[in-house]
């Protein structure tokens, strides 16, 4: 929904991402998800007193890489902070964060919404540490330290977005430049992509910002269009029957699509940020910027374009640049045939659904020879996609499959000739016509022999040789 009543939302976005380090934030204890709770802590991500925590210089790096993924400005120094809050899943009594000073600033992200460029600003994006684990199983709370210091970007963006679908083609478009760099396995299931959405309402045409209210910790990116349209009707309900829309945090209840109330938002200075006084400034510099800039992996909107480029359809290219290993596989393909367009719509087609389903798959050589059978007329279209499909049956090459189950192009002029004439005699009155001059009559032989041949006569040959018949 765009507008309701005459309202519109103004969104903003929090996004936690995981950074992929195989050792936490600022300990050496593992940063893998799962395991039994609490085997992967020590004094350092439980805060006992005199732990000294350390930067890991993977962490930065993965950080620095989100920001040039995202096209911000890394600082040349940013300082960690503590925010200080009490919760069950914290048992330092405070979370170190980058409040003041952080790592990368200023970048935006572009995506394409109904045809439409859409950028949305990045304001910054910091490093801190992950919290722990809370279930609730019945009445009974348990809480698993094992994520307690585990690396997070947090990527908040300016307030750009105007609707529940640009809220989630932006979240979509961020997760997939993530996973391109490389920088996080971004499962919003597990956890390691998490949003916080922002929304105030206005009146549509008004500038003035809203109130806003703050959901916290929607786990999928339809969620994300749900609270937001939750949120533009439940304020704008409220502003109309004469009421006020208060700054809360909120939630996202999946069973009833509504958002419920938390807490009244804190102030910032309920935190009492203060600086970390174990870890030093950080200092990213320039020629450092630049090694992590040269490293980074291309990123898909410039893949997907590439794609397009050599002639593949717009929409084929935006599926195989959905995901890295379905890029990465193509990749090879594109290097190994003559026909990559061809190679493009097999691939969609035929090995895309496999691949999602996460079964196995043609080696990439396969996909590729198999584009070129079609691109020498070896095999028609229908034929290639049964040649490759028989190909993942069976394991065999599409060769090997073609010549097994006769998929090749009938070639041979003596035996389409035969071909011709027993069509011929089983289409006496046809051939009548023809010889009077209906030359358009001349369809039925070709389709005669066609269904003698299973489709597989050359159509330019066959063509030729029924015009030769009939001189
Ligand atoms: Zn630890």
């Amino acid at each position: 929904m765009v507008s309701y009543k005459g309202y519109e939302p103004v969104i903003g976005v929090e996004v936690h991402v995981e950074l992929r380090t195989s050792e936490k934030a600022f300990c050496r204890c593992s940063a893998e998800y799962g395991g039994d709770p609490d085997s992967k802590c020590c004094p350092v991500c439980l805060g006992m007193p005199g732990a000294t925590p350390s930067l890991n210089p993977e962490a930065h790096r993965l950080a620095v890489l989100t920001g040039l993924a995202l096209g911000c400005k890394i600082e040349r120094v940013s300082r960690f902070d503590r925010k200080h809050y009490f919760y069950p899943d914290l048992p330092k009594g405070y979370q170190i964060t980058q409040f003041y000073d952080p790592l990368c600033r200023d970048g935006a992200v572009t995506f394409e919404l109904d045809g439409v460029r859409r950028t949305v600003g990045i304001e910054r994006i910091h490093l801190e540490e992950d919290a722990g684990k809370l279930s609730y199983k019945g009445d009974k709370l348990s809480i698993d330290n094992n994520r307690c210091g585990v690396p997070l970007a947090e990527i908040v963006t300016r307030p750009h977005m105007r609707s529940a679908d640009e809220a989630m083609a932006f979240v979509d478009e961020l997760r997939r430049i993530l996973l391109f760099a490389g920088v996080s396995d971004c499962k919003m299931n597990e956890g390691s992509l998490r949003c916080d959405v922002n929304v105030s309402v206005r009146p549509v045409g008004s500038e003035t910002p809203g109130v806003r209210c703050e959901i916290k910790n929607i786990n999928s990116i339809n969620f994300i269009g749900r609270a937001v349209d939750a949120e533009l009707v439940r304020q704008t309900d409220l502003i109309l029957s004469g009421g006020t829309v208060e700054v809360q945090t909120r939630r996202f209840n999946e069973d009833t699509l509504k958002t419920e109330y938390m807490r009244k938002k804190e102030k910032t200075a309920d935190y009492r940020y203060i600086r970390e006084p174990e870890i030093p400034a950080v200092i990213t510099d320039e020629a450092y910027v630049e090694s992590v800039r040269r490293e980074m992996p291309p990123l898909p909107a410039k893949r997907e374009e590439e794609l397009r480029n050599i002639g593949i359809k717009a929409e084929s290219a935006k599926l195989i640049c959905s995901l890295p290993k379905l890029a990465d596989y193509f990749d090879l393909v594109k290097k190994e045939t003559s026909d990559a367009v061809t190679a493009a719509n097999l691939f969609v087609s035929e090995i895309i659904p496999v691949m999602r389903r996460g079964e196995p798959c043609v080696p990439p050589e396969y996909l590729a020879r198999c584009a070129d059978m079609f691109a020498a007329g070896d095999v028609n279209i229908v034929s290639a996609r049964t040649s490759l499909r028989l190909s993942l049956e069976e394991g065999i090459s599409p060769h090997t499959a073609a010549e097994r189950h006769g998929l090749f192009v009938l070639k041979d002029e003596g035996l389409i000739k035969e071909m011709i004439e027993k069509a011929c005699a089983s289409n006496e009155k046809t051939v009548a016509q023809i010889r009077a001059g209906k030359v358009s009559a001349k369809k039925v032989i070709i389709g005669g022999v066609m269904k003698l041949s299973s489709g597989r006569a050359e159509p330019r040959l066959l063509s030729r040789l029924v015009d030769e018949f009939f001189e």
